[in-house]
């Protein structure tokens, strides 16, 4: 059987890490955010290359992405849990040093009292109204919360992948308001915030999207591609339909690629008769509906037959996929099933 193949580059994702880092200053260390199995791209190879590569601190959502990832990457590195200590966690937390990211009174009194002297970090709400401590909470527990010691104090941004928005400079002024003379670590931003400048690094940045090259920072090497097997081409003359509804009608004489992939793997039904698939630098239509394995596609106008056709690829970015769909490159990403033949290429230490 021919399945759709998803190739991810570790050296263009080693060479964004390194240009956030690059951009983050000598005085801040870059981290890792690798939550939801890095992207959906696959934590195995993407963060053990990453920890071999100097990455000492990695994020992720919950204590159980933490346990998979303390036995990839080994006792070393620091993982912080960002959801925090949530009632079940201790043990995992406990045995596999994982450090939750406390966001409550209520996480705090648990992690104290489950697991007193465990190292743990703070995250404050600037304005996101998401997770974290809100500021008069967190002025009540700031005393006992410093006097044990916390790794890090982070909050996060709402709207850092817009650079002019005023919420930027709002909650930057509102975390040093929350953190001013606290002699602990600090941490503000994620791939949007590196690119807002200096102001907003503190000691520590959290970068997600951007190891792949993802919005908003486009200026990175794209590491992802997808191409998806060609496995049957026919010729439709005018008036014939191709797909579920009818959806396509020809007007002229058309060949269309039937492609292996669908909905079934992440690929948005909302595609139908909107996006292109690409033979190297040629743009070819979707046409019709998406079907769960298969995608149909306007081959007309190449010269030969290619034996598959890229989705995500240098020509075209997850970012602008999700832009035809009304969604975002890390919905795509994350969306991305596990039927595609995954190979991963450089990543070399
Ligand atoms: C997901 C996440 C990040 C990483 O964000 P990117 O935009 O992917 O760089 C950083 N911090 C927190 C709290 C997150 O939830």
């Amino acid at each position: 059987m021919t399945t759709a193949s998803l190739r991810i580059d570790l050296d263009a994702i080693l060479s964004n890490w390194r240009a956030l880092d690059a951009l983050s200053g000598t005085a801040t260390q870059t981290a890792a955010v690798v939550k939801a199995d890095c992207y959906g791209l696959g934590a195995s190879r993407i963060a053990r290359m990453l920890a071999r590569n100097g990455v000492r601190t990695f994020f992720v959502a919950c204590a159980e992405e933490g346990a998979t990832l303390r036995q990839i990457v080994g006792e070393a590195p620091e993982i912080f849990i960002l959801s925090g200590h949530c009632a079940g966690d201790t043990e995992m937390i406990g045995d596999l040093s994982l450090t939750p990211v406390l966001n409550s009174a209520e996480q705090m009194h648990r992690h104290f009292e489950a697991l007193p002297g465990a190292a743990f970090g703070i995250q404050l709400d600037t304005g996101m109204n998401r997770l974290g401590f809100e500021a008069s909470d967190w002025f009540a527990a700031a005393p006992a919360v410093l006097a044990a010691g916390p790794k890090l104090i982070m909050s996060h941004l709402a709207c850092s992948d817009e650079a002019d928005h005023p919420m930027n400079r709002q909650q930057l002024t509102e975390f040093k308001r929350m953190t001013e003379g606290m002699k602990v670590p600090r941490s503000l931003s994620a791939t949007g915030g590196i690119l807002l400048g200096s102001e907003f690094h503190f000691d520590l940045v959290r970068p997600g999207i951007g190891l792949y090259a993802g919005r908003p920072f486009e200026a990175g090497t794209p590491a992802v591609t997808l191409s998806l097997p060609v496995i049957q081409t026919r010729e439709v003359h005018p008036g014939e339909t191709v797909g579920y509804s009818n959806a396509w009608t020809a007007e002229t004489e058309t060949r269309v690629a039937t492609v292996a992939a669908g909905y079934a793997d992440g690929l948005s039904r909302r595609l139908g008769n909107v996006a292109t698939l690409w033979a190297g630098d040629i743009p070819c239509p979707v046409i019709g509906k998406v079907s769960m394995d298969l995608i149909t596609v306007d081959i007309t106008h190449l010269d030969e037959v290619p034996d598959a056709l890229d989705l995500i690829g240098p020509n075209q970015r997850v970012d602008a996929i999700g832009d035809l769909i009304g969604t975002i490159g890390y919905e795509i990403l994350t969306s991305l099933g596990h039927r595609y033949q995954r190979s991963y290429v450089g990543g070399a230490a």
